[in-house]
């Protein structure tokens, strides 16, 4: 398991799994990922979506991702501590997920200055290559600048959708000092972490995070 790089704001458990967890470590699945922007709040049931926030403690939430980016944020609202686990590919990204996860925060009290944020493993700049539709796309947000995008080796876009959604977190008002993230790319770290863009088509990591 990996950890965030930062402090927690309150008491946590969370992490980043890797190839080496063992899966009864791990939250239950409580969403089928869509790759879209929906967050819902955490219940029993399964639901469609690709955000989960909960204030209740004992209940462990997470994203699957082999690639994607997930993202945790924790923050003290009025009532309470605040948690939520995000799954950023570009569509969701551009989707606007975490916009959508820190606007809960803010709806519920909490100040996005005091957000604790993490973006895990994903797939980095040296192996995203995409399709000019994707740059596109992303060209649209107003957070976008152009040194998220590089010429790759094969002359085709490298999008850095770390730096991508770390912009829209600067944009956002989170505060760069509170900042976890594990910059660890999917497709280099072989050993350690599951890439479906390098054939891992059925085995998934994990985002996670817990009230204890
Ligand atoms: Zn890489």
């Amino acid at each position: 398991m990996l950890v965030p790089q930062i402090a927690p704001p309150f008491p946590l458990r969370w992490g980043f799994s890797t190839k080496h967890d063992d899966p009864k470590d791990l939250p239950p699945v409580r969403l089928s990922q869509v790759h879209g922007c929906g967050i819902v709040e955490a219940a029993e049931a399964v639901v469609e979506g690709d955000g989960l926030w909960t204030v209740r403690a004992g209940v462990p939430i997470g994203v699957r991702v082999a690639d994607c980016v997930p993202i945790l944020l924790a923050g003290m609202t009025p009532e309470g501590p605040w948690i939520s686990a995000l799954h950023a590919g570009w569509r969701g990204a551009v989707a606007g997920i975490l916009r959508l996860g820190v606007a809960r925060f803010v709806e519920l009290g909490g100040d996005s200055s005091e957000l604790v944020w993490a973006l895990g493993p994903a797939i980095q700049r040296c192996h995203f290559e995409v399709g000019p539709e994707v740059i596109e796309a992303a060209a649209q947000d107003p957070a976008w600048h152009e040194f998220l995008v590089s010429e790759g080796p094969r002359g085709r876009p490298h999008l850095d959708l770390h730096g991508f959604l770390g912009a829209q977190a600067m944009d956002l008002g989170l505060d760069p000092a509170k900042d976890g993230s594990l910059p660890l790319c999917t497709v280099c770290q072989e050993h350690l972490l599951w890439s479906y863009r390098r054939g891992d088509h059925s085995e998934r990591q994990w985002g996670w995070i817990e009230l204890p």
